[in-house]
This record gives C-alpha cells, structure tokens and sequence, in this order.
C-alpha cells in the first residue's frame, strides 16, 4: 500500500496573487476548475483581502461563484482579518476551509500586515472562533518561519510558540511556509522533528519556495522527518515581491512527480496537472518555471527517446 501525502494546490491564490498582469476570471475559473480535476483534494483558490490592496484578488467573489469543482474536494480561501471574513461568510456554503496568516518575525509581520506579531495572535484568534462557530475548518499560516529577509535567523522555538497559539485558537493544521526561500534541508529537517514532538495533534504542512532551487530537496528532508502535508503552485507560479524576482513556490508538477516517483501516492494525475500548467502558460503568455511542465513526466519505457 504506497503511503498517502496530501497536496494543497495554492496556485489560485499564491500564485496569481504575484501576477503583475490582472488575469481574467473567467480564465481565473477555467484553470481553477481544471485544477479540482486533477484528483487534487485540497484547493486554495482566492483571497478575501482588501481590493485596493491586491487587485489581482478583487474577484473573489465572482470565482467562488464561477468554478464548479467536484464534492470531494475541500477549497481555501484566506482570510487576512475580521472583515476578510464577513465578506467570505457572505458565499459560505461556496467552500470549507479558511487559511490565516501572520509572519514568525516582528519586521516582516509589520511590512505585511502592519501590526505586531501578538496584534495579529489576537486578531487571529477572534477570527478563528467565527470561522469555526460557521463550520469552517481552519489552517494558520505562518510565514518566514525558517528565516526572515529582514532579521535573519528565526529561532524554531519562536515559530513553535505561534504555532501552539494558532492550535490552541482552533486551527487544525499550521503550514510553515519558507516564504523568501531561505530554508535548508538540514534546517528543516530538524525543525519538522521538533516540532512533531512539539505539536503532537495539529497537522503539519510544509510550505517551500524554490527560490534559491532547494525546495524539493526540502520536501525531501519534510519527508523523512514524518511531515506528510505540502503546499504547492502548479506552473511554480507565485513568489515574493522581497527579494526581487525570486521564483515562486515550489512546482506542483514537480513535487507530484517526485512523490509518485519515490513511491508515495498523492491521488493526482500528473498528466492532468500538466495539462492546467500548460493552460496557464497560454493565459499568462510566457512559458513557466515548473521542470515537469517542461520535461514531462518520467518515461520509464524508454519511448520518448
Ligand atoms: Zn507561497
């Protein structure tokens, strides 16, 4: 029996968020919908942010309205504040899953969000317990939590701390995301067994960017520490504005195919998830930074010659 790892498809969300150029929605739905057909079970696919803030995510509303997934799959929305997720509640029966977010470090939490870390704990929190009073499940996101572009080195211990918060608020699973990409295999590997002993009931997700090219070597290292929960862009799209053309999240085609390739099942067709990868480079018009968008999948019968 190959063992199961759970993927989050953030390319809806994480990835457009970074698109210069405003996307469709009604292209925004296509590709949304041809994800959910990918066997993928977890789907991030907008935001309830402030339009003026990101315009890129205005169209919230009409996505959720637009795409037409099948049952079995949980959609995300993130909700950055109590306000986020009054105008999310509004489309509650359209998804099933909030996802929050805050940074480990003070400078990088207040560039984002303007508050301090403990401000955001405490906002977080209100909006945990309305979220889980409608239902919804929660994930808490917790940014720069293996390292900071702004203070360096991020002490687990501080990430640990947040993240028992988070748990204790109701969040299910955390993710720690490696948002500028400053992450090691060594590092994570240590921080995922500490914190498996540290957060014994919550979920753990990791969540990479390939930024300096070592995010699947980072999953790798996430995997033999027991973490079976990753989140991932298809196409590579996303990224971060700091530091200046930095590559996005790490590559759902890329990831998918590792994982089948070492032996664990993640219920995806890959072929189908390069389908939508190769949809999105005629939407967005360029090709690309996924390996697998680009190689295709590994062809053990030698017919590709
Ligand atoms: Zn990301």
């Amino acid at each position: 029996m190959p063992e199961h790892v759970k993927i989050r498809e953030v390319g809806p969300r994480d990835g457009f968020q970074n698109e210069p150029e405003v996307i469709a929605t009604a292209d925004k739905v296509r590709l949304i919908d041809m994800l959910s057909r990918t066997g993928v079970r977890r789907l991030e696919v907008t935001s309830f942010v402030r339009p003026d803030v990101i315009p890129q995510l205005a169209d919230a509303r009409e996505v959720l309205e637009g795409i037409d997934p099948p049952d079995d799959v949980a959609l995300s929305v993130l909700i950055p504040n109590e306000r986020g997720l009054d105008n999310a509640l509004e489309l509650r029966e359209r998804f099933g899953e909030v996802n929050l977010f805050l940074s480990a470090s003070e400078t990088h939490n207040r560039k984002n969000v303007n508050r301090s870390v403990e401000e955001s704990l405490s906002g977080l929190e209100r909006v945990v317990a309305r979220a889980r009073e409608a239902g919804l499940r929660c994930e808490g996101v917790i940014s720069v939590s293996f390292g900071c572009p702004y203070e360096g080195h991020v002490p687990p211990e501080r990430v640990f701390a947040i993240a028992e918060r988070l748990a204790a608020a109701g969040c299910e699973e955390v993710a720690f995301g490696d948002t500028t990409g400053m992450a090691n295999p060594a590092q994570v590997g240590e921080f995922f067994r500490a914190a498996r002993e540290r957060l014994p009931d919550v979920e753990l997700t990791a969540h990479f960017h390939n930024t300096r090219g070592q995010g699947l070597a980072n999953v790798f290292a996430a995997l033999e520490a027991g973490v079976r929960s990753f989140e991932s862009s298809f196409g590579e799209l996303g990224g971060c504005p700091v530091p200046k053309g930095a590559t996005g999240n790490i590559a759902s085609e890329d990831l998918v195919s590792m994982l089948h390739e070492m032996g664990y099942e993640t219920g995806i067709d890959l072929n189908a998830l390069i389908e939508a990868g190769r949809e999105a480079q005629r939407v967005l018009g360029r090709p690309l930074g996924s390996h697998v968008l680009t190689a295709g999948p590994v062809d053990w019968q030698g017919l590709s010659a």
